[in-house]
This record gives structure tokens, C-alpha cells and sequence, in this order.
């Protein structure tokens, strides 16, 4: 396939491309199809967008007569129907059932854009600047999101000082009890050199971070230090919220209520740029136009994420999103675990990662393992620490025979890159 087009005339930025050189022309469900007829299983799923899997058949329906009735296309933050019925399906599908009290705000169209509007927002109801992050988490590219994020490629992007951000070790890098307590004798201990800060911004798992899970433990302590110490809890379900992990927003269960919540990705179901962020009522306290935007709420993302909420009840996708993580975990442990002992599964739902940094401690194994997977005909990133962590991401909507054909690929690929 002639990739030159890109590779002269594209920014050198781009990234996924380079790890999957294919022209790809069309999608359904869990498969790309390149230009020359050829299959790939999905298992990265646009970085977590296509939750219900590529150009499903009802979401391309209401978009198509979305289109063909002339419906509002764009609207600045006017109201309109489509947007009215967003907030009901959300509100009665998502809010209620769950007993969670959010007021609804629409960012602009990505993921980065939800944060920086939570990270402002803190900001301006405890009156503080200093946020607390954890090391492993990602937000984002614009400056405080990167401010929030750690991973050191894309810190050193950032032409400026990244600041306002303390960084506290995740659970997992040593050991949950410790974690908790070095984040109380931050606060407290009056030589920490700590500024209370505004609020503190979790992923309950840490996606790009390497598929880490925070336990419920970890996530109620911290829900906890946050309450005690006048500080606002934001969790950042952007990746694996909207299903991926089993419950529709991923704190669920740990029964934690954050204060602010930022989605984005998979809310809108059909992969077009949507986002949004949750926040109390009492902390809804922007002025009008205080935080602004032209593409705040994209109306036909508005129809498909409207649609998508049918579509979870319809198909079950909660329930079959824990079924088919339990079918992945369960493949790992009978079939790729004995490929090589130092290899380890991480994850929840269908939010996985394999991680091999004990077999190729530069990421080398993995690389190749993905190489040899998309050769094979199988689409799967690497995340985590040196990127050693191949990320198990498919649709929610992917068959089982799909997903264990994946599965296959990539046990034969680790199988094959130890060469
Ligand atoms: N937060 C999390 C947890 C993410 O995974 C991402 C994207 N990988 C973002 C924020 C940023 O989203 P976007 O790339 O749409 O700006």
C-alpha cells in the first residue's frame, strides 16, 4: 500500500499510523478493512471511542436521517432538540437509576478539553491553584492537562513549564497502604511543602499509564483524604468510562461519588468528538460564557450518544462487557500465561494489557509482539511504562469468536517474538 502521501506531506506527530501502515478504507464492528480487502480485529478501538465497535448499523441509521431531515448541524450552545434529548436519555438512563445529582456541562469536542474545564473549575471553587495527580495518570495534551499527565514524551512536548501539579505515587508503584499514607503526610505534615491544593484527578485505571486498576480500597481512601481535607475528588473516566470496565461510569464500584466527573470518547457511541464534564450542583458556579467554546456539543454526536444509551440497555452491554473481560482473563490464564511465566494481565471489563516489561525491559518484546500482530492481521497498541504493556481494548460489541480469534493472535505473536 503507497503510504507516501502521508509520510511527505503529514506532520511527523502523527503516531498510531506508524504502527499500522495500512490505508484502511472501510469499517463494521470489530474489523478494518484496508484498501486492498484485508481484515483487521480491532483491539485498540479508536484509543477507547468505539465502544459499540465501528458503523453500528444504528447509529449510522439515526445520523443518516438526522442528516436527511436538515437537523441543526451546529449551534454554538443554543438549545435544540437533539441536544434536549441528550440530556433526558442521560439523565433518566444514566443519573437517576445510579441516584447521582450532576449538573450536565458540554466541553469542546475532546477528551484534553473536559479536563482543562475541570481543572479550571476546581480551581475556582477552593479558590487554589495546586492540583494533585497521580505519576502513571494521562489527561491530556493542552497545557494543564499535560500539567496533569506524566509520561515523559509527552511532557517534554510542552514548550513551557508545566506547573500547579504535585504528583503522588500510584497504589501499585509502592504499595497501596504506603500510597495512602504519603499522600496524608503531604497534607498534613506542616514540612511537605504542600500548598492545599484545589482538588485531586483520578483515573480509577490507568489506561495509557500501563491498564493499572486502583483497587475500591485505594479509590475510597482517596474519596475519603479528599472530603477530610477540603478538596474536590475529579475522576477522569474519558477512557474507561461509558462501559468499559463493566459499570457505565467506572467508580461505580467502589460507590464513590467524585465531585467532578470528565467523559468523553465513547459517550457520543459513534466515535464522533464529544465531551463532557459532571459536576455537583453546588459547584456549577461559572458565570455564563465563563468558560466558552464554538464546538461545545456537536449536535449529530448529540443523536448517536442519545442512540448509544438505547443500545446498552438493548444489548445488554454492561452485563456482556464483564461476560466477555472474564472470557479474556480467562484466555490469558489458560492459554498465553504459559507462553512465558513473567508475563502478567492487568485490567477490568474489557480495559486489559499484557504486561511483558520483565521479558523486554525496553519495550523491545512488546514491539515486536505488536509488529507480528498486525501482520497477522491484528490492530493492538502499546501503553505503560516503555510500552511494554500491550492493551487488550476491543468493542463492547465484539463477538466472542472475534475476540477469542484476537485473543489467539496475540498469544501466537508473544509466542513468536521470543523467537
Ligand atoms: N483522559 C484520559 C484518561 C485519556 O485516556 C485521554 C486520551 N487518551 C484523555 C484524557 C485526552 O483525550 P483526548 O485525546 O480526546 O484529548
Amino acid at each position: 500500500m503507497d503510504t507516501t502521501i502521508f509520510e511527505q506531506h503529514e506532520s511527523q506527530v502523527r503516531s498510531y499510523c506508524r504502527n499500522f501502515p495500512a490505508v484502511f478504507h472501510t469499517a463494521k464492528g470489530s474489523l478494518l478493512y484496508d484498501t486492498e480487502g484485508r481484515a483487521y480485529i480491532d483491539f485498540l478501538s479508536g484509543a477507547g471511542s468505539l465502544n459499540y465497535g465501528h458503523n453500528h448499523p444504528a447509529l449510522t441509521e439515526c445520523m443518516i436521517d438526522y442528516l436527511k431531515a436538515d437537523g441543526v448541524l451546529h449551534a454554538l450552545d443554543m438549545y435544540t432538540e437533539a441536544k434536549a434529548a441528550f440530556l433526558t436519555a442521560f439523565t433518566q438512563k444514566i443519573l437517576q437509576p445510579r441516584s447521582l445529582d450532576y449538573r450536565i456541562m458540554f466541553t469542546g469536542p475532546t477528551g484534553t478539553n473536559a479536563v482543562e474545564a475541570a481543572v479550571k473549575l476546581a480551581r475556582k471553587v477552593k479558590g487554589r491553584t495546586g492540583m494533585l495527580a497521580l505519576m502513571g495518570g494521562y489527561h491530556g495534551m493542552t497545557l494543564g492537562a499535560l500539567a496533569l499527565s506524566t509520561d515523559a514524551v509527552s511532557r517534554q512536548g510542552a514548550g513551557q513549564p508545566l506547573s500547579c501539579v504535585t504528583h503522588i505515587p500510584a497504589p501499585y508503584m509502592i504499595g497501596e497502604q504506603q500510597a495512602i499514607d504519603y499522600l496524608n503526610m503531604l497534607l498534613h505534615d506542616d514540612h511537605s511543602g504542600l500548598q492545599p491544593p484545589a482538588a485531586l484527578i483520578i483515573e480509577t485505571l490507568q489506561a495509557e499509564g500501563g491498564m493499572d486498576v486502583l483497587s475500591d480500597n485505594y479509590l475510597q481512601a482517596v474519596a475519603g483524604i479528599c472530603r477530610d481535607n477540603d478538596m474536590l475528588l475529579i475522576v477522569d473516566d474519558i477512557q474507561v468510562g461509558c462501559g468499559r470496565t463493566g459499570p457505565f461510569l467506572s467508580f461505580e464500584r467502589a460507590g464513590i461519588v467524585p465531585d467532578i466527573v470528565t467523559l468523553s470518547k465513547s459517550i457520543s457511541g459513534s466515535g464522533l468528538p464529544m465531551a463532557l464534564m459532571l459536576c455537583k450542583p453546588q459547584y456549577d458556579i461559572w458565570l455564563p460564557a465563563e468558560h466558552n467554546g464554538t464546538f461545545r456539543g456537536n449536535q449529530l454526536a448529540f443523536v448517536t450518544a442519545t442512540r448509544a444509551l438505547d443500545l446498552l440497555e438493548s444489548e445488554n452491554i454492561l452485563e456482556e462487557t464483564k461476560r466477555k473481560g472474564h472470557l479474556v482473563e480467562e484466555f490469558f490464564r489458560t492459554d498465553i500465561a504459559p507462553v512465558d511465566n513473567r508475563l502478567r494481565y492487568k485490567g477490568l471489563g474489557l480495559a486489559g494489557g499484557i504486561e511483558t516489561i520483565e521479558i523486554g525491559p525496553d519495550g523491545g518484546y512488546a514491539k515486536k509482539a505488536q509488529g507480528i500482530c498486525f501482520d497477522k492481521g491484528l490492530i493492538v497498541e502499546r501503553v505503560g511504562r516503555q510500552n511494554a504493556v500491550l492493551k487488550i481494548l476491543p468493542s463492547l460489541t465484539i463477538s466472542d469468536d472475534l475476540l477469542l480469534q484476537g485473543m489467539g493472535i496475540l498469544r501466537d505473536a508473544l509466542l513468536e517474538a521470543r523467537g
